[in-house]
This record gives C-alpha cells, sequence and structure tokens, in this order.
C-alpha cells in the first residue's frame, strides 16, 4: 500500500501527490536516496518503510545504460539480488554502457566475460538493452508489466523473511551457496584463488571432460600425460606433474593430502572437520598452480617447476598469514550490505 505510494513518487513524478510530498520532504533529491528525518511525519516514516521494499525490487532495465552503476543499481533480472554477485579485483568497469561495443548497445562478449564471474555473465548476456529507449528506465522486477502490485511485494516480503528465519535457525537453512562461501571466506588465500575455487566448486572450469560435454571439445585428453577424460582432479592429483609437485610439497612443507573422494573434494576441502584449514589453504592454492601451469602449458609457455611452484605458495600463504592483522572487508555476495 504504501510501497504504491513511493512507485507513484517515482514514476508520476508530476502529480499532485508526488509534488506535495516531494516538495515537504525531499525537495532536491530522489526519494530513494531520501533519509529519515528526526521530525517528519508518520506517513513520511511509512512511506519509507515501503521505499525499502521497492528499493528491494526496483530494477533499472538497460537502455542507453549511461545511468547504471554496475556494482551499486539492480539491472539484472536474473540475479538472485538484480545486481553482480561480487567484484574481482582486476575489474574497473562502472557504468553499463562500458559493457557495451563501442556505438552500440551490444555486449562486448569477451568484456562480460572477463568482468563477471560466470554465472552473472550469463545473465548479463540474456539481457537485451532497448535499442530506441531514450533513457534507462525504472521497473518493477516482480511483475511481468514491470509495474508495481502490492501482491508481488507482499510476496517478495514473505519470501525475504522465509530466509532470515531459516538462516536465524541456521543449520539447513543457509542456501547451499552461501555455506560454501562462508567456508570459502575463513580460508586464507588470496581473492583471485577463492574465485578460482568457487568456480571449482561450481564445476564452471574448462577442463577438457567439461568441454567434451558442452561439445566443445571432440577429445577430453590429457595434454600432458595423454590419460583420458581431464579433469580438475585428473590435473590436481593423478597427472604425473601433479604427483611430482605433492611429493615437492610434502618434502618441502611437510603437507600431506588426505584422502579425496573426486566428486565431492572441492566441497570436502572446505569442511574443517574433514582437512584442517591451514592444509586446505596450502591444497587449494597448490591446485590453482597446476591449474595455472596447465594453462599455461596448453597456450604454449612451459616454464613450470614443481618444486619452484611449492616454493612460490608457501611463500605466498606465509604472506598472508602474516598480513592478516590488517582487517578484511567481507564482502557478502549474496546480501545487501
Ligand atoms: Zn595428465
Amino acid at each position: 500500500m504504501l510501497g504504491k505510494q513511493g512507485w507513484r513518487l517515482l514514476t508520476r513524478p508530476d502529480s499532485l501527490c508526488t509534488r506535495v510530498i516531494k516538495g515537504k520532504y525531499s525537495p532536491h533529491g530522489n526519494f530513494l536516496s531520501a533519509t529519515r528525518r528526526k521530525r517528519s511525519s508518520e506517513t513520511w516514516h511509512a512511506l519509507l518503510h515501503g521505499r525499502d521494499v521497492l528499493r528491494r525490487g526496483l530494477i533499472k532495465r538497460v537502455g542507453p545504460g549511461n545511468s547504471i552503476n554496475i556494482w551499486n543499481d539492480n539491472w539484472i533480472p536474473g540475479a538472485l539480488k538484480l545486481k553482480p554477485l561480487l567484484r574481482q579485483e582486476h575489474v574497473i568497469v562502472e557504468q553499463v554502457d562500458e559493457l557495451f561495443i563501442q556505438g552500440t548497445r551490444r555486449w562486448n562478449e569477451d568484456l562480460v566475460r572477463d568482468s563477471f564471474v560466470p554465472w552473472d555473465a550469463e545473465e548479463i548476456l540474456k539481457i537485451k538493452a532497448g535499442v530506441r529507449m531514450v533513457e534507462d528506465t525504472v521497473a518493477w522486477n516482480y511483475e511481468r508489466t514491470g509495474i508495481y502490485s502490492v501482491r508481488s511485494a507482499y510476496r517478495l516480503l514473505k519470501a525475504d523473511e522465509r530466509q532470515k528465519e531459516a538462516s536465524a535457525g541456521n543449520k539447513s537453512g543457509s542456501s547451499y551457496a552461501d555455506g560454501i562461501w562462508n567456508k570459502l571466506w575463513k580460508l586464507k588465500i588470496p581473492p583471485k584463488i577463492r574465485i578460482f575455487w568457487w568456480r571449482a566448486v561450481n564445476n564452471f572450469l574448462p577442463t577438457k571432460r567439461e568441454l567434451k560435454r558442452r561439445h566443445v571439445e571432440q577429445e577430453d585428453f590429457c595434454e600432458t600425460c595423454g590419460e583420458e577424460g581431464e579433469t580438475l582432479f585428473h590435473v590436481a592429483f593423478k597427472c604425473p606433474l601433479a604427483r611430482r609437485f605433492w611429493q615437492s610439497a610434502k618434502d618441502l612443507v611437510g603437507i600431506k593430502i588426505p584422502a579425496l573422494h573426486p566428486a565431492t573434494w572441492t566441497r570436502d576441502l572446505l569442511s574443517p572437520d574433514k582437512v584442517l584449514n591451514t592444509d586446505a589453504a596450502m591444497i587449494i592454492c597448490g591446485v590453482w598452480s597446476l591449474w595455472a601451469g596447465r594453462n599455461a602449458r596448453k597456450h604454449g609457455r612451459v616454464s613450470w617447476n614443481s618444486g619452484a611452484a611449492v616454493r612460490h605458495i608457501s611463500k605466498m600463504l606465509e604472506d598472508l598469514v602474516c598480513s592478516s592483522t590488517t582487517q578484511e572487508v567481507r564482502p557478502d555476495p549474496l546480501r545487501r550490505r
């Protein structure tokens, strides 16, 4: 009901009601960015409450893209929170129009794939920017018409509440993705390796087995040892090169690989009851290095040496552990800050 009035404030800026309320409470600003003031009326408070619901479900429809902030605005209909799940360090794009091929409203697919984690990239590439739209417009995401309705807002609130209750009750409550992310966050590993592992857990890495499954490649043998069905598990532990690597790791830092199951090992490594966190960090960094080495070889760069790789990784972990007194701000990909 009050969301409805907020909706009117946004979409019918010239109506009398809008002008009265705006004139009184936020003469210069936008309703969505107005703050709660000490001495404002009940109506205004209630409107602001309705606004929170609105803010949750409002989405910008992409036209020119020049008014949409990639990281702060809601603009991806298929994303859980309507915006990218996480931002990788190397990414510098800020506005949606920077993702277009210059002079068009078509996505620069390479740039999109390079700037976002795979599931965000997929959802972005599904969006069709309005070619005739003069500006980006605001719509309500939870009705097909794009027009706010009390019914859908109520449904949204209910769903939020259920999720909140579930995660308060914890146990099975927090979502699968949430749980993985939390565990991953506890490990002291560099952010890029965290993202690498997230991909590994979700089976997003282009191993040859995976590429063959998707009919991208015909063959799936390991290019290092020739064994058929190259999986990350093979690259990480079974390939002769990997065995040599872990032997050096054992000699140099004393780490031993626990028994791991090929189907569940990427998740098992994140379970403190199965593997110590420090061991898990080392193993994950090791697998990352093996994967990076495998890619380098695939692209013709061959200098990869198992002993040097182990030294590099243990130094990296040492640095991380030593610098961990400075507090890291935890980005929460699944919830609003
Ligand atoms: Zn191999």
